[in-house]
């Protein structure tokens, strides 16, 4: 498709060519070694052609990373397969909804007595699955919507707040799978973004206190690739 032609284009601003005619290292993608050609490249010409990622360094076939990039790709992003790290931006495949925030002044949150909270809401509705869903042309379920989170707020309530805003706009909330909690398969499920659910207590596990709650989903939100430098 247009899209994802376009994707291998800027993909290349990412890598750089190395060359390995002694390199005894294998492509962790398809397992040959990088002297040798690329599992995926059969009768092509670029068979043999290694690249390192900018950042992290790590070597690939060209074809392989490509290939990769095909078969798992969901939005317009790269992610290193050995050590994860993010080139462009990574999107998901949430479907349509919308995502609202309001401030509750006089809720206090066990653990942040100082401050009110933030109610984050999230609705989004049964429809048909899209292309990059895992049943193109299938029905999925929508439970359990509008879905609420709750936030402290505080200046780090504040701050992870702009950052869900930026994840659900880059459809990285939710995702369509089989639900752990319900076995239900082709149903929209949270996507590894923790949200305290609970505002009261914490009989879910998905509550207050939660003195670390905080960090954990900085750094579960950084793992998809947003970062307070998204925001600037
Ligand atoms: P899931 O069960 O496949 O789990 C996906 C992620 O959501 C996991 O990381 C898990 O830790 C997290 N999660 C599980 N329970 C959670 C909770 N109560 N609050 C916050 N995060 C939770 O995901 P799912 O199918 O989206 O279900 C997660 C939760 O969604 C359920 O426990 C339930 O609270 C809610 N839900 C409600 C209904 C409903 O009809 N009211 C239906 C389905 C799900
Ligand atoms: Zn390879
Ligand atoms: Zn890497």
């Amino acid at each position: 498709t247009k899209g994802k032609t376009r994707g291998v284009e800027s993909l290349e601003k990412y890598m750089h060519g190395v060359d390995t005619d002694l390199d005894k290292n294998d492509c962790s993608i398809c397992c040959e070694k990088l002297s040798e050609a690329s599992s995926y490249g059969e009768g092509k010409a670029e068979a043999h052609a290694v690249v390192e990622l900018n950042r992290c360094g790590h070597q690939f076939h060209k074809l392989c990373l490509l290939e990769m990039y095909h078969s798992i790709h969901k939005g317009g992003g790269l992610q290193c397969p050995s050590c994860k790290t993010i080139y462009g931006e990574k999107t998901g495949n949430c479907p349509p909804g919308y995502m609202q925030w309001r401030l509750v002044q006089d809720l206090t949150l066990p653990g942040y007595e100082g401050c009110g909270a933030i109610l984050v809401s999230y609705h989004i509705s049964p429809g048909i699955q899209g292309p990059d869903h895992p049943s193109p042309g299938h029905s999925f379920t929508a439970r359990g919507f509008p879905r609420q989170g709750y936030l402290p707020d505080c200046d780090k309530g504040r701050k992870v707040l702009k950052l869900l805003m930026e994840a659900f706009q880059r459809r990285l909330m939710f995702t369509i799978a089989t639900s752990h909690t319900t076995g239900e398969a082709n149903t929209v499920t949270w996507n590894e973004i923790h949200h305290k659910t609970e505002p009261y207590g914490n009989h879910s596990g998905h509550g207050y206190p939660d003195p670390q709650y905080l960090d954990n989903v900085l750094m579960e939100l950084a793992a998809h690739g947003v970062t307070e430098d998204c925001l600037r």
